[in-house]
């Protein structure tokens, strides 16, 4: 915890602090936001456009092994939905009009690990499959993974361990991944995993290991313990440019999906894109790979709770990953499991300085709420973390972000991210709706 005179000294600094200090909801526009090819960054389009060739060399093996792909020609990728009702029963709650449209990404159907974390951990574990496949001489490098099934690949992945630290989400992405191929996978789980995401990994052969402090020692846990092990791979959601890329590649589908609808994205047509953000890489990922198609034209807000604002404090400060919302008095309780987070990715977060619109706050209570509000309008079921994005087209509007900018309201589209929920237990379910 940082000494009382330092937080005041943030206080005077950055007067939205005083609000954020007394948890209540905050909308902050990023003043160091700027155009793609004035940033400076680790990575480049030409990553992006390799991260999903990857992708497209494994897509036999997904048609192959899980037949949930086969639909999607072995992509995992999500729908894109027009959410008219929601949008009618927003306008009420928010007793505002929501001018443009209103679309939800509908992450929680994503194949395999039913959240936002199959298009990173999946991502990551493919990709370091491939490096030791190839090293191997079991495959060349531009080869498709059509034979991964076959036993010996099983046989020589089942001599490495990987390891990962996580609040749920990712560890199951990685945990049901990793064990499909052959692999040995340690997950180091915070004390906000829920039981039956741990008891579901166990089931998938995974190895769990709980601990009674919060993501970012649960990480630092794992780090240590796997990278003690010659053998053994960390996937690191602090610092990992793997996961950000395997983010990063929606935006080429996203792409194709708004061309189908006919929604153009132009000057006069703005795409506003919200995200729920905990450590940063999926939002700071996708955001830059929207970045890389529609320059100028998409605006992507993250949101967070009021107890978890971590990368919220990071960027407002400019100490990023320097600094952690326990360092300033905020406890990171919530009930988004999927975003208590303290501190943010500093790989993530380098990048988010530059490409972030603004993100905002929410609290719990709404996001139970407009979890509710979906289920009722639209029959579509989310965990907490996934509806943080509903109040952000509200948030924006209320705000001077389009009147500065000259934008019409009216021709705007509006993107929540619903980023998990899928393998939400029925029961668990039925408590967050009637909560
Ligand atoms: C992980 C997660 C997020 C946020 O992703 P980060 O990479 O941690 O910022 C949002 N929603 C859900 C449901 C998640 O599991």
């Amino acid at each position: 915890m940082l000494a009382h005179t330092e937080i005041q000294t943030l206080q005077d600094k950055f007067p939205i602090m005083k609000e954020i200090l007394k948890l209540k909801p905050v909308f902050w526009v990023n003043p160091k936001a700027k155009k793609l090819e004035e940033g400076s960054f680790s990575l480049g389009h030409k990553d992006v456009v390799e991260a999903e060739n990857l992708w497209r060399r494994y897509t036999p093996f997904f048609k192959k092994v899980f037949p949930e792909t086969k639909q999607l020609n072995g992509w995992i990728e999500s729908p894109l939905e027009k959410v008219d009702s929601m949008k009618n029963e927003l306008e009420k709650f928010y007793a505002t009009t929501l001018e443009g449209d209103l679309f939800l990404k509908c992450d929680n159907k994503l194949p395999i690990a039913g959240s936002v974390k199959a298009r990173g951990g999946i991502f990551e574990i493919l990709h370091y499959a491939a490096t030791l496949a190839q090293d191997a001489g079991l495959i060349g490098k531009e080869e498709s993974f059509e034979s991964l099934s076959n036993p010996e690949f099983k046989e020589l992945f089942s001599e490495y361990t990987i390891g990962v630290g996580s609040t749920g989400n990712l560890g199951l992405s990685i945990g049901i991944m990793s064990a499909k191929l052959g692999f040995q996978v340690n997950v180091y789980m915070s004390k906000d995993a829920k039981q039956w995401k741990k008891d579901l990994l166990r089931e998938k052969g995974a190895t769990v290991y709980e601990f009674t402090g919060d993501f970012s020692e649960a990480v630092t846990e794992g780090r240590k313990k796997t990278n003690a092990n010659p053998k053994g791979y960390f996937v690191d959601d602090e610092n990992s440019k793997h996961l950000f890329l395997g983010y990063s590649t929606v935006a080429f589908r996203l792409k194709k999906q708004l061309d189908e609808k006919g929604i153009v994205v132009d000057q006069d047509h703005p795409l506003f894109v919200y995200l729920p953000c905990g450590v940063g890489g999926a939002p700071g990922g996708i955001t830059f790979g929207l970045k890389q198609l529609f320059g100028d034209h998409v605006h992507c807000f993250f949101a967070e709770p009021v107890h978890s604002p971590s990368m919220l404090v990071g960027l407002l400060t400019g100490l990023k990953n320097e600094v952690s919302v326990q360092d300033i008095g905020i406890d990171n309780q919530t009930a988004a499991d999927g975003l208590a987070v303290g501190r943010p990715s500093i790989f993530a977060s380098s990048f988010s300085e530059q490409l972030v619109s603004g993100i905002y706050t929410i609290e719990d209570d709404k996001l139970f709420q407009l979890l509710q509000l979906l289920a009722k309008s639209e029959n579509i079921y989310v965990e907490p973390s996934a509806t943080a994005g509903f109040s952000g087209p509200f948030e924006v509007l209320n705000s001077n972000y389009m009147k500065d900018k000259s934008m019409q309201t009216e021709k705007a589209t509006h993107i929540v991210w619903a980023t998990g929920g899928g393998l939400v237990p029925e029961d668990e379910m039925n408590t967050f709706l009637n909560r």
